[in-house]
């Protein structure tokens, strides 16, 4: 099993502060991405004398620390997630925001070959898509 957060900020030599754990925390049990202000706010009902700009310190120390991943989805605001969660992609759906997470093995092989071709390993992937939701299709027309 994979450490958690505040072990793997303790083992890469961080000082863990109080607030610093409720940040860490708040990341452990975020299982969507959230951006900083998002965390700011989970963060503000476990401890409301959180600062904004503490929390927006801590999640860069984090993500320096390579204990979070920024993504960044297109919106200009950047979100976050652990990462230490297994691999996966995004696709972003471009008219509620929402983001769905998927694996894709075909992707993956690709990606590799590619990389295998132009004479590289591959050690890692970034793939965002970006889509609208298709509507269903209209019933037939049966008059034509
Ligand atoms: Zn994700």
């Amino acid at each position: 099993m994979q450490d958690n957060i505040i072990a793997r900020c303790e083992a890469k030599g961080l000082r863990m502060t109080d607030q610093r754990r409720i940040v860490a925390r708040v990341i452990e049990a975020a299982d969507d991405h959230p951006d900083v202000e998002e965390l700011y706010a989970r963060a503000a009902r476990i401890d409301p004398r959180i600062s904004i700009a503490t929390v927006y310190r801590t999640v860069k120390l984090f993500e320096e620390a390579g204990i979070l991943d920024k993504l960044e989805f297109g919106d200009g605001r950047a979100r976050y997630e652990d990462a230490e969660r297994n691999h996966h992609d995004h696709l972003i759906d471009m008219n509620s925001g929402s983001v769905i997470e998927f694996v894709d093995p075909d992707i993956e092989a690709l990606q590799e070959r590619i990389a295998a071709k132009l004479g590289y390993k591959l050690i890692g992937h970034r793939l965002e898509l970006y889509g609208v939701p298709v509507k269903p299709a209209r019933p037939t027309d049966k008059s034509g």
